[in-house]
């Protein structure tokens, strides 16, 4: 079972590590890593591998049958090799803020306008949330966008703890979440911003709203019956 230091410090940047596999040179599992596959529609973290004075670049972070490989973009690696993996933090801290942007849009728009998030796609330059508005309305939109912004300045912190799914299923306001996630999930990763959004997340987060900064518009569009589309950016 490899570790996942990502689900329980998000903050770590750096981390020893072995190397328990290597496919066609450049694939490799580690027997943990701080490294976030692509998934949830988040983009990956890249950064380095570095064996004793050797750097090797990651360039992919992929998740293939349950294991986390990183694509590394030169020979050379062994099993059993030692390494120190490093993060580019730049990168990680950015995608951290913009995922936690959008649960702060998701959870204005669920609460206010009682739209759901059908779709997210967050990378460096911009955040993407799809959702199911019956109107295509402007001015509500940016009034939640808007609401959004004074949610982060009120600087709720961020919590992640799991939770038996039997706890989350007896518990009315968590119950929905529980809908749709296979049986044999028996705990469940909550991404609490106190005080206003809890949801189900494998993601990485910042500790405290205000680490985000300015949630502002880019472009909205209209994708037809239901399905609107909030390309965003942020400022700090
Ligand atoms: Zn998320």
């Amino acid at each position: 079972m490899v570790e996942t230091i990502y689900l329980t410090d998000m903050y770590q940047k750096e981390f020893e590590a072995e190397v328990i596999s290597v496919t066609d040179d450049k694939f490799i599992v580690l027997d943990q890593t701080a490294f976030y596959p692509k998934s949830g529609g988040v983009a990956n973290d890249e950064g380095h591998l570095i064996r004793d004075n050797d750097e090797f670049n990651v360039v992919y972070v992929g998740k293939f049958s349950g294991k986390i490989s990183h694509e590394v973009d030169k020979p050379g690696l062994k099993v059993g090799d030692k390494i120190i993996g490093k993060l580019d933090w730049d990168r990680r801290y950015t995608l951290m803020r913009y995922h936690t942007a959008a649960h702060v849009i998701s959870g204005a728009f669920y609460h206010n306008l009682n739209a759901k998030i059908t779709g997210n796609e967050i990378s460096i330059d911009q955040g993407r949330v799809d959702f199911n508005l019956e109107n295509f309305d402007r001015a509500l939109i940016e009034k939640e966008v808007n609401n959004s912004n004074i949610i982060i300045s009120k600087d709720h912190s961020v919590e992640v703890y799991s939770l038996d799914r039997k706890d989350v299923e007896s518990d009315p306001d968590l119950t929905k979440l529980a809908m749709g996630l296979p049986k044999n999930i028996q705990k469940l990763r909550i991404v609490d911003i106190k005080n206003f959004d809890r949801q189900p997340d494998g993601g990485c987060h910042v500790r405290s709203l205000k680490e985000i900064g300015n949630i502002k518009i880019k472009k909205l569009v209209n994708k037809g019956k239901n399905n609107r589309r909030l390309y965003f950016t942020i400022e700090s």
